[in-house]
């Protein structure tokens, strides 16, 4: 099997995953896999159960188009993902209830819990409001994930971001279940937030996950019994170095959209 259809296959298995975890019905959600000079993306209108390898679309960053139906409508804010962010391999698209229900509000997920650096920072942003398919909207997207692994799209959804698919789905399904806890905890009082040295002691530690080497002393420490929870956690997939900041991505030009 070529890498292509390996990366397709995979495409399928998560999107079906996402399903049946609830993240998606329908044809909402969608998601898409860089490959080489273009991405793999899920086409519109088409439930997870309906689609299959063979379905994907190519959209080339030179603007050609392969596949037999039409991509997803929202094809542009994945486009503008993988420009602004070269570590990016996959992007994960949901209309899931809980980050849903937060956008609606229009509100952030902010630091009350350690796991909210997932997305690898100490909130997860929520974009303004901007029409399905636009490019107001994925400029919005590209903007907001060009600092943090995931965002979420006010009166829309949320938006995942990995450096492999199953990074991106894993951040997805975690953000997802943090916007359920935040919505439970809101329902009785604001929580009080974790600090901004607190959240990057976290991230600091995410950081240091999946590393090659860890000598004996950090392995002793990490199996004492008086470590907090994030010390102890299994090992987890390193969160990307992320690109440039803001000022040197808004140098780089998008390609034209593939017609
Ligand atoms: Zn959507």
């Amino acid at each position: 099997m070529s890498g292509s259809a390996v990366l397709r296959e995979a495409a399928v298995a998560a999107l079906r995953r996402l399903d049946a975890l609830g993240l998606n019905r329908g044809s909402t959600g969608n998601l898409s896999v860089r490959d080489g000079d273009g991405m793999w993306i899920t086409p519109t209108g088409m439930g997870a159960d309906d689609t299959g390898a063979d379905d994907l679309v190519w959209l080339g960053w030179d603007g050609s188009v392969r596949g037999r139906w039409q991509p997803s409508s929202e094809w542009p804010f994945h486009r503008a993902v993988y420009a602004a962010r070269p570590d990016v391999g996959a992007v994960v698209h949901t209309h899931s209830v809980n980050a849903t229900a937060l956008a609606c509000l229009e509100r952030p997920l902010p630091p009350f819990h350690y796991m909210v650096a997932v997305a690898g920072g100490d909130s997860v942003p929520c974009v303004p409001y901007r029409l399905f398919g636009s490019e107001a909207l994925s400029q919005c997207v590209a903007d907001a994930l060009g600092e943090r692994d995931a965002c979420l799209l006010a009166h829309h959804g949320l938006v995942a971001a990995g450096r492999t698919l199953a990074q991106a789905v894993k951040v997805a399904i975690e953000i997802e279940s943090l916007c359920e806890v935040y919505l439970k905890a809101l329902a009785v009082a604001g929580p009080p937030l974790l600090s901004a040295a607190q959240m990057a002691e976290v991230i600091e530690r995410f950081e240091r996950y999946g590393q090659p080497a860890v000598d004996s002393a950090a392995l002793s420490a990490a199996s004492a019994p008086a470590r907090s929870p994030a010390a102890v956690r299994p090992a987890r997939a390193r969160r990307p170095r992320h690109a440039p900041r803001p000022a040197a991505r808004r140098g780089r030009s998008p390609r034209p959209p593939p017609r």
